[in-house]
């Protein structure tokens, strides 16, 4: 396995890849892996073959991160990441610095070698957005999130000229915003999604769930309670109003004395568009705190 840092590196290999008609498949992280990133790989893996590359990219992006959220504390595990993606029969990790993705952010705080002379200094300036499906729910709450993940994704993809990118059902909104983009922006990769993997008690894996510390780990299984119900309620009622439920979900979640919630939707899975009436086949997607932690899920109904 290899791994590369530096971008030039990455398109010199890139182009070495498509010459010798080799397919290659993408997997975008943050690292911290789990189970979760894994099933990702194996299933790039399945897309392109035993001859074909798999990378798996290693970013912490700070463009995604609002000024009071973790970017800072995110955790980081690079050592046990590779050890995992080796296992995993990854081909490369590629694992940029800021100072290669952002160049010349001078004075920024996510720029650590900003002062070398070979970057920009006036600065990064180009940015992705995607404008239909980006404001609702995680876009709402998170004002630039998804401009930052489609900037990075954009990126990744110019890098590593993927013929496939995995992205997990855990982050639906981000996944049809990532088949938004491509489609709108003609990129020439084909976006899987793959399911979300769960602990045993239904929690989501998730790099963040290492933060649910003593008595929070037992309180985060309220989302899935929450699904879990919601998803009674419509076997047995066949149709039920949203606004009943969302009353009935924010109910569910403030039993628990750590977790507060942020926004529970109701919507139609393709078109992210909210719906009225919750029946069979209607996306749930929530967001909720525990303690500090912000932890979403989602699943269909
Ligand atoms: P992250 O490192 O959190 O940015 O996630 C990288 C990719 O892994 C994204 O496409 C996520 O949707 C996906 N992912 C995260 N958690 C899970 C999970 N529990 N099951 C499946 N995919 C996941």
């Amino acid at each position: 396995m290899q791994r590369v840092a530096f971008i030039a590196a990455m398109q010199r290999l890139t182009r070495q890849w498509q010459r010798a008609g080799k397919r290659i498949g993408l997997v975008p992280t943050m690292g911290c892996l789990h189970a979760g990133h894994l099933s990702l790989v194996k299933r790039a893996r399945r897309a392109v073959g035993k001859n074909g590359v798999v990378v798996v990219s290693i970013y912490v992006n700070p463009t995604q991160f609002g000024p009071k959220e973790d970017f800072s504390k995110y955790p980081r595990d690079l050592k046990r990441d590779l050890k995992l993606c080796r296992g995993a029969g990854v081909d490369l990790v590629f694992t940029p610095s800021d100072a290669e993705m952002y160049p010349g952010t001078v004075g920024s705080r996510r720029c650590e070698a900003a002062d070398k002379p070979r970057f920009d200094k006036r600065g990064y300036g180009t940015y992705v957005v995607e404008e239909k499906l980006s404001r609702i729910m995680e876009g709402a709450s998170r004002p630039d999130h998804f401009r930052g993940v489609t900037t990075v994704v954009a990126k990744l993809f110019h890098l590593v000229l993927p013929d496939v990118a995995v992205f997990g059902a855990k982050d639906w909104q981000q996944a049809a915003i990532i088949r938004r983009m491509v489609a709108d922006l003609n990129f020439p990769v084909r976006i899987l999604v793959a399911p979300t993997l769960r602990e045993r008690d239904g929690l989501a894996m998730s790099s963040r769930n290492k933060y649910l510390t003593g008595g929070l780990r037992a309180q985060a299984t309220v989302l899935w309670c929450s699904i879990q119900i919601a998803r009674a309620t419509v076997k047995k009622s066949k149709t039920f109003p949203a606004a009943g439920l969302k009353t009935a979900v924010k109910k569910l979640v403030e039993c628990e004395p750590d977790a507060r919630l942020d926004y529970v939707e109701f919507f139609d899975p393709d078109t992210l568009l909210p719906v009225s009436k919750v029946k069979r086949g209607t996306h749930l997607a929530l967001a909720v705190f525990i303690g500090k932690t912000r932890l979403i899920d989602n699943a269909r109904l």
